[in-house]
């Protein structure tokens, strides 16, 4: 980080598939603001979804964008839903510094008009994994699904597992250019942390005791001044504003933070990229069971199909180990 501050005034041109870290140093805030176009087209044209199967992937996607890309190391971050709704599970994928894949699992029978997220998900969990790859160790995180939204989800998972003050904001549509018969998906993240120097500063409202028997007192705490300030000012985005493809990154965060002094960062590319390839396919074949993979023979041939970005890779018996009878 340069030790240098200048002021300028924000860039007006919008710049998609990016993250744009920023800080408000005299309120303790750091924040990143994901714009997603382009990529989003090339992951959930690569899936024949439902148009609710691809909003709710959409958002997934610019959640781990927003969680993934804070990691300084090589390594990947995985987000992961596994629930009872229609949309039974979820992976997004963050490779560092910004590859990004992702595919649902979901029972077209069970999908409603107008269904929720919370509805589409159902009951079950969220688990976010840090893999920092070779021998270093995975964490993972977990926290409850029970019919909420993937915002809700963030929330609880940084008050109960990191303790840093966060709010989340998601928002995905389509959009309908001239001329173009096909519509393209644009979505838009912003996060904002609290960060103090002081630990006691960071002190949180508990969640509310919804289950919790009439007269029982509500554990109530004073947030900071500058960390309720900061989350009234992360409320008055609008989601149009987060996909709006004509408003820059830094015009948006000027917007909402300029009165307190807001620094913004390099912004960090993303790009839609599957990490799958025929040798990684082929050593996965040679792990399975004997009997396993001579299931897998179809027609004289096994095919295997990446979940992720449907690439198909085709092996003859001898070549996926297959031992003949
Ligand atoms: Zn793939």
């Amino acid at each position: 980080m340069a030790d240098r501050s200048f002021s300028r005034a924000p860039s007006a041109i919008p710049v998609d598939d990016a993250v744009l870290p920023f800080e408000i140093a005299s309120l303790d805030l750091r924040g990143r603001l994901v714009k997603l176009g382009p990529l989003l087209d090339v992951i959930l044209a690569k899936h024949d979804y439902p148009l609710a199967v691809s909003k709710l992937l959409g958002e997934a996607i610019v959640l781990t964008a927003l969680l993934g890309s804070a990691l300084k190391f090589n390594g990947r971050f995985i987000l992961q839903t596994q629930t009872d709704g229609p949309v039974s599970l979820i992976v997004v994928d963050f490779r560092v510094p910004g590859a990004l894949r992702a595919y649902a699992r979901y029972d077209r029978d069970r999908l409603r008009d107008g269904q929720k997220t919370g509805e589409l998900l159902g009951r079950g969990h969220l688990a976010m994994t840090i893999d920092q790859g070779g021998a270093m160790s995975r964490y993972q995180g977990l926290v409850a699904l029970n019919g909420g939204t993937l915002e809700d989800a963030a929330h609880e998972y940084f008050l109960r597992s990191e303790q840093i003050p966060t709010r989340v904001r998601l928002a995905i549509g389509e959009e309908l250019d001239q001329g173009d018969p096909r519509p393209h998906w644009r979505a838009g993240g912003l996060l904002l942390q609290f960060l103090p120097k002081a630990p006691e500063r960071a002190r949180q409202a508990d969640l509310h005791p919804g289950d919790a028997p009439a007269g029982t007192a509500i554990h109530t705490v004073a947030e900071d001044d500058a960390w309720t300030e900061g989350q009234a000012l992360i409320e008055t985005v609008e989601d149009v504003e987060l996909i709006d493809p004509d408003l820059s990154g830094e015009r948006l965060v000027y917007r909402l933070f300029h009165e307190r002094g807001v620094r913004v960062f390099a912004t960090q590319p993303l790009g839609a990229k599957c990490s799958c390839s025929r040798d990684a396919v082929a050593s996965m074949l040679k792990s399975f069971a004997p009997n396993d993979r001579a299931d897998m023979v179809e027609d004289g041939r096994v095919k295997v199909t990446c979940e992720f970005c449907s690439s198909t890779y085709e092996f003859t018996p001898e070549e996926a180990g297959v031992e003949q009878a």
